[in-house]
């Protein structure tokens, strides 16, 4: 293997960790990305950072981001093609992790933001991932390379952003001005397995451990974010300028809020169980009643 091929074209280089095949095939994702603009600064915001990537074997899933170890992984068992949309994915929330956002499957993070709260922000930190993976996917497309977002476009969950993103596309400018991106974010909470599995992941699970360790006596739910806090907060451009543009009150209404319902009823048995819920499903009805 000669050094060229394991050159990252990155001011500031990941540490790779593996055997040659996997830093080489690493080494290839990167440089792919770092030819999209928003690609190499998304990588480079996680690399300054101190992540490093790796590969493992992680059952149903494409790879993931550790806050507490600074740590990328994707699945080796997955399509190149397929892990360079997910590095980007990935890194991205390394970079949310950076700018301050919580990490979501901490079950040791009191939780003092209404239900409402966590249910919007956690949804809308995926979304901003994977509408970020669309917007890099589709900056590699338009430098001649094609195929990490067809590929991107075929993971069967990823149907509604891929022809949201792809639709937005045929308007002129829509890369550069942030409307296909903005069309990605709306479009991920199209899927309602994926909405459901991640309510399940980071509101049920979470509440379930809180309450089996006694750490739910802790928790208030009673802040309330808006959601222009949550879009400004997470829907940034690398220069800190925002790419959503739709109005974020969108994002509080009935079609990006809903819960599955048996979800819901698990949420409502967990919060009973909370000590200082009481005035707390007053404010969550009174937020999910906002336009
Ligand atoms: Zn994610």
């Amino acid at each position: 293997m000669s050094d060229l091929e394991l050159k990252q074209n990155l001011d500031t280089p990941f540490v790779i960790k593996g055997d040659d095949k996997t830093v080489a095939r690493i080494t290839d994702m990167i440089n792919q990305i770092a030819v999209s603009e928003t690609g190499k600064q998304t990588l480079e915001i996680a690399s300054k950072a101190g992540y490093s990537l790796g590969m493992e074997f992680a059952f149903g899933c494409n790879g993931g981001c550790s806050k507490d170890n600074k740590v990328i992984i994707l699945n080796p068992v997955s399509q190149d093609d397929v892990l360079v949309g997910v590095l980007a994915h990935e890194c991205r929330h390394a970079g949310q992790f950076e700018r301050g956002e919580y990490d979501a499957s901490d079950d040791k993070r009191p939780r003092q933001e209404t239900l409402m709260t966590n249910i919007m922000r956690t949804r809308a930190v995926e979304a901003d991932a994977q509408a970020t993976a669309a917007q890099i996917l589709g900056e590699m497309m338009e430098a001649g390379n094609p195929q990490p977002l067809m590929a991107f476009c075929r993971q069967p969950d990823n149907q509604y952003i891929g022809s949201a993103f792809n639709r937005a596309l045929y308007n002129e400018n829509s890369l550069n001005d942030g409307s296909a991106r903005t069309a990605a974010f709306l479009a991920w909470y199209e899927n309602k397995p994926v909405l459901k599995a991640y309510d399940e992941a980071y509101q049920v699970e979470m509440m379930e451990r809180r309450e089996k360790s006694g750490e739910n006596k802790k928790d208030t739910y009673q802040k309330i974010q808006s959601p222009e806090k949550i879009v400004s907060d997470l829907c940034v451009n690398n220069d800190g300028s925002c790419y959503f543009k739709e109005d974020p009150q969108i994002l509080a209404t009935e079609k990006y809020t809903a819960v599955d319902y048996g979800t819901q009823l698990k949420l409502n048995q967990l919060m009973d169980n909370v000590p200082n819920k009481t005035k707390n499903i007053a404010l969550m009805k009174k937020m999910s009643k906002t336009r």
